[in-house]
């Protein structure tokens, strides 16, 4: 049996075209399928349901053979355990710094302020602002980020901008750029060794899918 862990949402709906080029598809009951292991057209092929932050571990602890994973949260979890062969150039967006449109960031930086930067993304944030040598007091929050520099919790955040939609909605503004993300396909290296003849056709395919 060969598991592909995926989320839902915007990660589920990417990947599906690359798994049906593959041959794979998934087997759901319409949209009130709440199953959480998935069938799929393929005897011995079947999909996994978690959350997004979740992928990795399903995958590094060989409960999934194959996992689709945001850059963002590989560098979160920090990849051990995991192959990481194609980046699929989905889910693409950018993680950024972004704080109140009124909030003069490099004046901030230029005095030495500690700011308070509310994130999901704690490991990511300490490195990028330890390299630039600011101090900043991390707020670690599990979603929602732009609304902690709106009631004081912050003074900036760190988190993922895909149109700058939300950020506009709630008058907060990029300051700087960390990284662009996009999502990949990560492999057990357990299941690349003992489960060969059916993990590299689907990497190959997700290759040749995810470059067309
Ligand atoms: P937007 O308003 O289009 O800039 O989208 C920003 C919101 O969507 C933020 O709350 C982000 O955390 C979230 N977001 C954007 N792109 C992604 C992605 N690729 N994966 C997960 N969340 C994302």
């Amino acid at each position: 049996m060969i598991t592909i862990a995926l989320s839902k949402g915007r990660i589920y709906d990417e990947t599906l075209p690359l798994l049906s080029a593959a041959g794979v598809k998934p087997v759901v009951s319409g949209d009130t399928d709440r199953r959480l292991i998935v069938p799929t057209n393929r005897d011995g092929v079947r999909v996994i349901l978690v959350r997004a932050a979740d992928v990795p571990t399903y995958v590094q602890y060989g409960a999934a053979d194959l996992g689709v994973a945001g850059r963002d949260l590989l560098i979160e979890h920090g990849g051990r355990g995991l192959y990481q062969p194609i980046d699929l150039g989905i889910a693409r967006c950018r993680l950024v710094v972004a704080a109140p449109e009124a909030f003069d960031y490099p004046a901030a930086i230029r005095r030495g302020a500690r700011l308070r930067v509310a994130t999901k993304y704690v490991k990511t944030a300490r490195e990028h602002f330890a390299a630039k040598g600011m101090h900043v007091d991390l707020i670690k929050l599990y979603g929602s980020m732009e609304l902690a520099p709106l009631v004081g919790l912050a003074d900036a955040i760190v988190d993922l901008v895909d149109t700058g939609g939300t950020l506009r909605a709630n008058k907060l503004k990029v300051v700087e750029e960390i990284q662009p993300v996009s999502s990949r396909l990560i492999v057990n290296p357990a299941s690349l060794k003992t489960k060969r003849a059916e993990v590299v056709p689907l990497i190959e395919a997700f290759g040749k899918a995810a470059r067309a």
